[in-house]
């Protein structure tokens, strides 16, 4: 997607550290945090939101979740929050598949 803001990021176009990247997402930390800890669990493919997501997206949904334990593995998250905002309505600003992961419990 050509102005898509998470596209350019995942796909270093935009310069942004990454805390994790395997084949099908990159984790960064969000611009505007509304936890000690907020990262973005982005998809490197675009898919606009869950809703427009097919079939064939069902295991790369699986490793986006999957991703949130191994980097707060890494980082020593010892609990957080996982959100997912589907539509505008909803308060999804950023058309692309992501996941916030929030934490006041960094060690
Ligand atoms: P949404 O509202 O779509 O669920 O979440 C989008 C999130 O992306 C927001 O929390 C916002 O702060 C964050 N964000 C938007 N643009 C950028 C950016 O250019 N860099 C980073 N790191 N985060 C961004
Ligand atoms: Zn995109």
């Amino acid at each position: 997607m050509e102005d898509c803001i998470f596209c350019k990021i995942s796909q270093g176009v935009v310069k942004t550290d990454f805390l994790y990247e395997d084949e099908d997402c990159v984790v960064f930390k969000d611009i505007h945090p509304k936890a000690k800890t907020h990262l973005l669990i982005v998809s490197k493919k675009h898919i606009d939101s869950v809703m427009e997501a097919n079939e064939q997206d069902e295991e790369l949904l699986g490793k986006l979740v999957f991703c949130s334990k191994k980097i707060a593995k890494k980082l020593n998250i010892s609990a957080f929050n996982l959100q997912i905002n589907v539509g505008k309505e909803a308060g999804q600003e950023i058309p692309h598949i992501h996941i916030h992961l929030m934490s006041n419990f960094a060690q």
